[in-house]
């Protein structure tokens, strides 16, 4: 290619980039970022006042966490939708295999089922599943993604009759060993080749997928129909804690911009979620601020 035509091809590829920077109604709100009611994190605000803080600042949907839901999905989805926001989604399924599982399958597939009814309930947008680590004693990524595959696929089955989406979200390979066999998109895809149920989709994730060139292949060959969630953070050159110390867009090494770029040159043009885990810095302030440091980020370097 020309340097000409190089520069055309560049111009085009950003064009068709949605433009944040003056409309942020695609950003959501993952409430990991609050601190997700996870004990002792966080402010500690209700569902409610979570939904209209975010309503007030114009943002497009909530994903929650089911320790936030309890019994109250009908009601939470209900009270998301009439504040004018949708729910992108719900976290999450159990972790199916590994030392995190719980003990036996049936057990995983009993908490699977539960999460399904509460998404549905809920009216997420779709479920994101958590593959978990290496199977003790295998020692083989390999047989323990089987065994995720063959869970989600029966899982899949199971959705079926309330038409809840399954994102199964690849992890930094850093979790490898206790919280994901599954690491990169490309094993993602190979997962939904496999199963091959639309029910069956990928939760892209920037912290876990920052540092894969292959990103942009991997997604054309997902294709849009199979990309449901895209999470929004940023990856701390320095970070101290590869769960909790998440950095706030912007604030990282992560090229933001170009991660986007792959996702929606994949045909991916739903919400842009944010997803920050950081127990010694964001979950320490005022909601407030961090809400409103989500909008201005999002709308600057996302
Ligand atoms: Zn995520």
């Amino acid at each position: 290619m020309s340097s000409g035509s190089l520069l055309c091809y560049q111009l085009f590829r950003l064009e068709i980039m949605r433009d944040f920077s003056k409309d942020h109604s695609d950003l959501a709100l993952n409430t990991a970022t609050l601190g997700h009611l996870f004990e002792g994190c966080g402010a500690g605000w209700l569902p409610e006042e979570v939904i209209d803080a975010c309503a007030t600042r114009g943002f497009g949907a909530i994903a929650w966490w089911r320790r936030e839901i309890g019994k109250r999905a009908f009601e939470i989805g209900e009270r998301t939708r009439s504040a004018g926001l949708e729910v992108s989604g719900l976290c999450r399924s159990p972790f199916l295999v590994g030392p995190l599982a719980p003990s036996r399958r049936q057990n995983v597939i009993d908490d699977f089922k539960l999460s399904i009814e509460m998404a549905s309930d809920l009216g997420a947008r779709c479920l994101t599943v958590c593959a978990g680590g290496v199977i003790e004693g295998s020692h083989s990524i390999t047989e323990s993604l089987k065994e995720v595959t063959s869970i989600v696929a029966e899982m899949a089955q199971f959705s079926q009759s309330s038409g809840v989406r399954l994102a199964v979200e690849p992890l930094n390979p850093v979790y490898g060993g206790n919280r994901s066999c599954l690491v990169t998109v490309r094993d993602a895809v190979d997962m939904c080749e496999i199963i091959k149920n639309p029910l069956v989709t990928i939760a892209v994730d920037v912290y876990h997928v920052w540092w894969d060139l292959s990103l942009a292949y991997e997604l054309e060959r997902a294709g849009a129909d199979r990309i449901s969630g895209y999470h929004l953070c940023d990856w701390l050159a320095e970070t101290t804690d590869v769960l909790l110390d998440r950095g706030m867009m912007g604030d990282g090494v992560a090229d933001l911009k170009s991660i986007r770029e792959s996702v929606e040159n994949a045909g991916y043009s739903g919400y842009c979620e944010v997803e920050v885990f950081s127990a010694n810095n964001w979950w320490k302030r005022d909601p407030n601020e961090v809400l409103d440091t989500c909008v201005e980020r999002f709308r600057t370097v996302c």
